[in-house]
């Protein structure tokens, strides 16, 4: 194998090349913009943040305190660029956006290893097989690309549309509102957590949620594609018993404790094995952050609910990873073409900075004849990867942001909340380090 070629110069792709760059590859580096702009994309630099300037919570003891520390360690450009062009955002990490981006581009520019080229890439096979491509274009993968993705994988395995319902922490459920139960007892019989509500609480629950404001629709994200996804409030408005005809019916389910027929009731299925985290079934939204914590709040059985993910829905090319991906992130299909970015299904500027980070250092090994090693599922990167290859995938499956939901259980349970996090984040910085150390070497 002769190089590294990366496809993509938004965060996952800046890291990438630089982290291959460092490790000793030459690496060529495409970029589509300024020739070529995406929908979002403002400017022809890279490393461009298409939307916030946060790069969200720098607590060391938050989950993306976590990730951030691991990409720290292991010399992240992305994160030298933001500690570098920070700006006052409370317990948050922000970033000056031009002076962010511009630092990426010009180190980038003065790596010697590193060629830049502009220009879209719209085809995958003219590179050699014995190189190491990898593609990290974005949510916005220019449409040439993404058809000739979507040939290479087949079938239904690239999405264009995320519709995302909320992620509640499960230790902030009230069991004794809500109840396990399958509908009809299908299944396991207990497969979904029932959260149940009488005529008085559906009202109030119904009118919170289309009084609620929503995020603004932006113009390229066109409101008809969301008829197979459709946000609940705007399925509400279409009439008040219109939820209880679809994702909220009452049908099929008793909580045998009260032997009461429900109203109406949402349902809560597990997003691991241990069951640390549900998902609320059928609640994707467009509604506000604030407003969600509000009115899924209403419901019984949420009333203290700790949100681990916000729901939200947003134009986003992914591939079915689980299907499609190995866990040194290539494709079980084409083993030299390495996937990197949010393209992989992980959702939020550090976690696709992660996973350009692992793709570089993946490629870079390869390059040199050496075998991969793999993050363990306990540090923030290793169980993104987990969450993204992982077996234990529904058949749709969906992005997700680093949260501690990801991250298994301690093998003995802390009660106090902030020990539990600093002892999960220790446990996770131990590993983490062993991989870097192994990896680097
Ligand atoms: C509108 C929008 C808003 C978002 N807001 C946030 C937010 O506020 N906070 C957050 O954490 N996450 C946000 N995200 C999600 C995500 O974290 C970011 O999109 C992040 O930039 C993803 O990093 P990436 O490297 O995978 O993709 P990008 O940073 O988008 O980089 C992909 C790069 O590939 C280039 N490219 C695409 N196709 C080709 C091609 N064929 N040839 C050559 N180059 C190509 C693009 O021009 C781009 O520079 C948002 C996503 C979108 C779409």
């Amino acid at each position: 194998m002769s190089e590294v070629f990366v496809i993509g110069g938004g965060l996952s792709g800046s890291e990438a090349a630089y982290r291959a760059a460092e490790l000793g590859a030459s690496v060529t580096l495409y970029e589509m913009r300024p020739d070529k702009m995406t929908e979002a994309h403002r400017t022809g630099l890279l490393g461009e943040l298409v939307c916030s300037n946060s790069l969200r919570s720098d607590a060391p003891d938050s989950a993306h305190g976590l990730i951030k520390q691991e990409l720290e360690a292991a010399g992240s450009l992305i994160m030298e660029a933001a500690r570098a062009t920070a700006v006052p955002a409370g317990g948050c990490l922000a970033v000056d956006r031009g002076l962010f981006s511009e630092f990426i581009t010009a180190k980038i520019k003065a790596h010697p290893k590193i060629k830049l080229i502009y220009g879209e890439v719209a085809s995958l096979s003219s590179f050699d097989r014995e190189a190491a491509v990898i593609v990290a274009t974005g949510p916005l993968t220019s449409l040439t690309l993404a058809e000739e993705l979507q040939k290479i994988l087949g079938g239904q395995s690239l999405y264009f549309y995320d519709a995302i319902s909320p992620i509640i922490d499960a230790e902030s459920i009230d069991y004794e509102k809500a109840f396990f139960a399958s509908r009809y007892g299908k299944g396991g019989g207990d497969d979904y957590l029932n959260c149940p509500m009488n005529a008085d609480e559906y009202e109030l629950f119904y009118n919170s949620l289309v009084n609620a404001d929503k995020v603004t629709v932006r113009n390229f994200e066109d409101e008809k594609v969301f008829e197979g996804c459709m946000p609940i409030e705007v399925m509400a408005g279409r009439g008040k018993d219109t939820l209880r005809f679809g994702p909220l019916k009452p049908v099929g389910l008793m909580d045998l404790r009260t032997q009461v027929k429900p109203y109406a009731v949402i349902q809560l299925r597990a997003e691991n094995v241990e069951k640390t985290s549900y998902n609320l079934v059928g609640c994707q939204t467009r509604l506000k952050y604030a407003e969600q914590f509000n009115v899924f709040r209403l419901v019984p059985g949420l009333q203290k609910a700790e949100f681990l993910r916000y729901g939200s829905i947003h134009r986003n090319t992914y591939i079915d990873s689980p299907r499609h991906l190995n866990k040194d992130l290539t494709l079980k299909s084409m083993p030299h073409i390495y996937i990197a970015g949010q393209i992989t299904g992980v959702e939020g500027y550090l976690e696709s900075t992660a996973m350009g980070l692992l793709a570089g250092i993946y490629a870079a090994r390869r390059l040199r004849g050496l075998d991969a090693a793999y993050p363990s599922p306990l540090t923030a990167c290793g169980s993104l990867i987990e969450h993204i290859t992982g077996a234990a995938q529904p058949l749709n499956f969906q992005p997700s942001n680093i949260n501690f939901g990801l991250l298994p259980p301690l093998s003995v349970p802390i009660r106090d909340k902030a020990k539990k996090r600093q002892a999960v984040v220790a446990r996770a910085l131990a590993d983490w380090e062993r991989f870097i150390e192994q990896s680097y070497r």
